[in-house]
């Protein structure tokens, strides 16, 4: 193995990404003195949360009735009764505080008439437990809301002295020798040296993993990288199965058309023109939930109604919403129509089809964020020394499936109960312990296989064959033929990472050894995935099983737990935490409201 020169950083925390979640950790950590670090492989601002459109959701009232009690009753419903019910209370009851929190560092929110901060319907989200209309609970700064989120937030953690890697690639997890995180090893891309941070507590919040599949909305850097390094360690995954399509992806691109275009008064016609979710559901219409949408779409093409050519797309129609509405409240996307679709949406529809665009799944936390390693005795057992937050993290609020604009507000609220818990358990008074010298190493002599790979097969002939099973495997519609299928061909994919071939070794700038190094993140996310919904014989939220179509509470409300080790993956299960935080003499929801039920819109 290469003899490494490897620089030293000693830092109470280090988070690794700075998108929402990493920032809001960042930056709650820093406010309190620790000493922190932030690693991340883009620049700050350039992370997939600056993407995020829609908004922000927050029960503040600000244009017309609402409360928590009703936006946990919509999530748990969202979730299909696989969310952890103190996680979401924990959540819900926490939104307004964190969206006011943004409002006074600086997000310049939209506004209403009256000066307050602008709210808009999402999909999901309603009034009266379910039986109200529709709310205005999405809090938005125009169309782009995550580009105001992250740039506020990545100047208050300067202004608070948190320090900056950027454009450091980490690669892995130290782990002492009784399972202790210390810290982690990272790559730095523009002069090829490389770090290790040593910490007292690691924070993973390095995003989804989008791009295990062909058609994504997401960044190509969401290569679920810490979820990977959890998996090298031997912990566990959770929910994997889990992979949210959007709805309004526009065809042939992928990118993505916001849900507060349907939120503004957009709908969605098939090749007879018809607005066929109205016959879907009947109530909430084109605003059901994303998962339900995005079946129904995925329902009406598979019996010839799809439009276009090759009638395998559906029609968003924003055409009759007054120009200065769209100019006003969607600015964004007006241009990405006519960039990516050639559409001049003031007149056309858009073409658009489900895409993957968000993971339910991820490292197993409680609601402070701590990762979870759950035993036989204890499945809430904790690992010491890492947190996970943000959309790599599975805390579960969202369970089998995510309401639009709950990620945002997720990626706030648990980035700061993070930094409330890391300020509690982390004392800047102790030296950190050395350095676990045989993780280092592995760590290490892993990079170097990578960087050394000889094979036969080159990374992106890889990376497609491995993204066009996942979309034909594991995508919208599943049955027990075509996810045993995929079982196997994925087996035989992820058992071609042995047979990697780099072209390019040097450490500067090296394109092909960083998307190597993502492609070995894939994999594992990957597997977790398609295995764990091979497994499950139910259709739960964005698990729609055709051989099984009705949710089975008794045998699969419950949390899949995934352990991958190369191209095998165990699973095991943990039970859903059923208990709200507070009782009703407490002040907290009634249970009934929040019972299972059967779940319609
Ligand atoms: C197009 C789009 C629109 C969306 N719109 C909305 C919306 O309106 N409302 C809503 O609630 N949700 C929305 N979502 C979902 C939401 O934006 C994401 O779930 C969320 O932004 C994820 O944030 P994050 O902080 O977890 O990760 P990200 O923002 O993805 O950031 C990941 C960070 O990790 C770093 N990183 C990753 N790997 C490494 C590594 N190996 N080493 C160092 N650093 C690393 C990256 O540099 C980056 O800084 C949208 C998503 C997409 C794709």
């Amino acid at each position: 193995m290469t003899a490494y020169d490897i620089t030293h950083h000693n830092y109470d925390v280090v988070v690794v990404g700075a998108g929402g979640a990493g920032l809001r950790a960042t930056l709650g950590m820093a406010e309190q003195g620790l000493k922190t670090a932030c690693v991340t492989k883009v620049f700050p601002t350039r992370s997939h949360t600056v993407a995020a459109q829609g908004g922000i959701a927050a029960s503040l009232a600000n244009m017309g009735p609402d409360n928590w009690q009703w936006h946990m009753y919509d999530t748990v419903k969202g979730s299909d009764w696989l969310g952890d019910t103190d996680a979401m209370e924990y959540m819900v009851r926490e939104a307004p505080k964190a969206v006011y929190e943004l409002e006074h560092y600086g997000v310049p929110f939209s506004r209403t008439e009256e000066g307050k901060i602008y709210q808009r319907p999402f999909g999901g989200h309603t009034t009266e437990f379910g039986e109200g209309p529709s709310v205005q609970r999405t809090c938005a700064a125009a169309d782009r809301t995550g580009h105001a989120i992250l740039h506020t937030l990545y100047g208050q953690s300067i202004k608070n002295d948190a320090q900056f890697f950027i454009e450091y690639f980490a690669t892995d997890l130290i782990m002492s020798e009784d399972g202790v995180c210390q810290g982690v090893l990272a790559w730095k891309l523009d002069d090829g040296t490389l770090h290790a941070f040593n910490a007292k507590m690691v924070v993973l919040a390095t995003g989804g993993y989008g791009r295990a599949y062909f058609s994504a909305t997401s960044a190509h850097t969401c290569t679920g990288d810490g979820n990977a390094m959890i998996a090298r360690q031997g912990l566990p995954l959770q929910d994997m199965e889990f992979v949210q399509f959007h709805p309004t992806g526009i065809y042939g691109s992928g990118c993505l058309i916001t849900e507060g275009a349907r939120g503004e008064g957009g709908y969605l016609t098939n090749s007879e023109g018809e607005r066929f979710m109205e016959r879907y559901a009947p109530t909430y219409k084109d605003l059901a939930s994303r998962d339900v949408v995005s079946r129904c779409m995925t329902m009406e093409i598979r019996d010839g109604r799809g439009v276009g050519p090759n009638k395998d797309h559906i029609y968003l129609h924003l055409n009759h919403i007054p120009k200065e509405t769209l100019a006003e409240r969607l600015p964004g996307i007006t241009e990405s129509a006519e960039i990516f679709a050639g559409v001049d949406l003031t007149r056309e529809p858009i073409p658009v089809l489900p895409t993957v665009h968000y993971n339910m799944g991820g490292i197993p936390t409680n609601y402070w964020g701590e990762v979870l390693n759950p035993t036989a005795d204890n499945p809430d057992a904790i690992a010491p020394g890492l947190m996970a937050v943000g959309e790599a993290g599975c805390a579960s609020v969202h369970g089998a499936n995510r309401l639009g604009s709950n990620s945002l507000i997720d990626l706030v609220v648990f980035g700061r109960a993070a930094a409330i818990k890391a300020g509690q358990v982390v004392d800047p008074e102790t030296p950190n312990p050395e350095f676990n010298k045989a993780s280092l190493d592995a760590a290490l002599a892993r990079f170097d296989k990578v960087r050394y790979a000889d094979g036969g097969t080159p990374t992106a002939e890889l990376r497609l064959e491995m993204q066009k099973t996942m979309q034909d495997n594991a995508a919208v519609f599943r049955t027990d033929k075509v996810l045993a299928e995929g079982c196997e061909k994925m087996k035989v994919v992820a058992g071609k990472l042995d047979d990697l071939k780099l072209t390019d070794r040097s450490l500067v700038w090296n394109s092909d050894l960083m998307e190597s190094l993502e492609l070995t993140n894939l994999m594992p996310n990957a597997m977790a995935t398609i295995v764990g919904a091979e497994a499950r014989k139910e259709s739960r939220g964005a698990h729609a099983h055709e051989d099984y179509p009705d949710r089975d509470d008794v045998n699969w409300r419950k949390h899949t737990l995934a352990v991958v080790d190369g191209a095998e993956v165990t699973l095991s299960y943990r039970p859903v935490h059923l208990d709200p935080l507070t009782t009703t003499d407490e002040g907290g929801i009634d249970v009934a409201k929040i019972a299972p039920k059967a779940r319609v819109y």
